[in-house]
């Protein structure tokens, strides 16, 4: 593949969007997505697979390269959930704080030492000729007794990365989470793989 100059998001989220031009710039230029593209069905049982159906539809509709990403939370105590469907943990229509008021319902009782989670990322950018490349990004953590912080946006008031002293996500400005995020790993990473083409 050769490194292309500029890329279309396949993500619409205003929150990832703002991140992932922030951690790109200067390697390539990021164009947002087309606003008449209909959503996506992500049913993929991979988040690669659903970081695929994003960039596969974006790349067909636009004919430019795409970059795609999708994240999971996986909690330990839950055997990895809610993992592929983090988004709708909830439910089909689940906001961000239905998502972690479900969260802590489901780990109501569960001591700290049991509350080990992760995020992870796959970043997968697609060229029109079906060349990819695919980055992966883990952080590791647990998950709050309660929401602390009002920074970030999905889980990260809940969401305690290891070296924070204990602060979450939502507790940390934007560089001091993309400095060891799932998603600051993973699109680095990517950075890495189009700065060797
Ligand atoms: P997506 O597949 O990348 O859109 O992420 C799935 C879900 O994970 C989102 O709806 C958010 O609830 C959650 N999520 C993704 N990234 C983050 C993050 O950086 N902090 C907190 N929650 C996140």
């Amino acid at each position: 593949m050769r490194r292309p100059d500029r890329v279309v998001m396949a993500s619409a989220n205003p929150d990832k969007v703002a991140e992932i031009a922030a951690l790109m710039r200067g390697v390539v230029e990021i164009l947002p997505r087309p606003a008449d593209l209909p959503d996506v069905v992500e049913d993929a049982d991979t988040l690669e697979g659903n970081a695929r159906l994003k960039a596969v539809a974006v790349t067909e509709a636009t004919g430019l390269p795409s970059v795609a990403d999708d994240t999971g939370l996986e909690i330990d105590h839950l055997d990895g959930a809610p993992g592929v469907h983090t988004a709708r943990f909830a439910g089909a229509t689940a906001t961000y704080a239905d998502n972690v008021a479900k969260t802590l319902a489901v780990l109501r009782g569960v001591p700290i030492a049991e509350r080990t989670a992760r995020f992870r990322t796959v970043a997968l950018l697609r060229d029109p000729d079906g060349g990819e490349l695919v980055a992966h990004g883990v952080i590791e953590g647990w998950i709050a007794l309660s929401p602390v912080g009002a920074a970030g946006f999905g889980y990260d008031p809940v969401f305690v990365p290891e070296g924070s002293r204990g602060a979450t996500f939502a507790q940390m400005d934007p560089v001091a989470k993309h400095a060891v995020s799932h998603r600051g790993r993973a699109f680095r990473e990517l950075r890495r793989q189009l700065s060797l083409l």
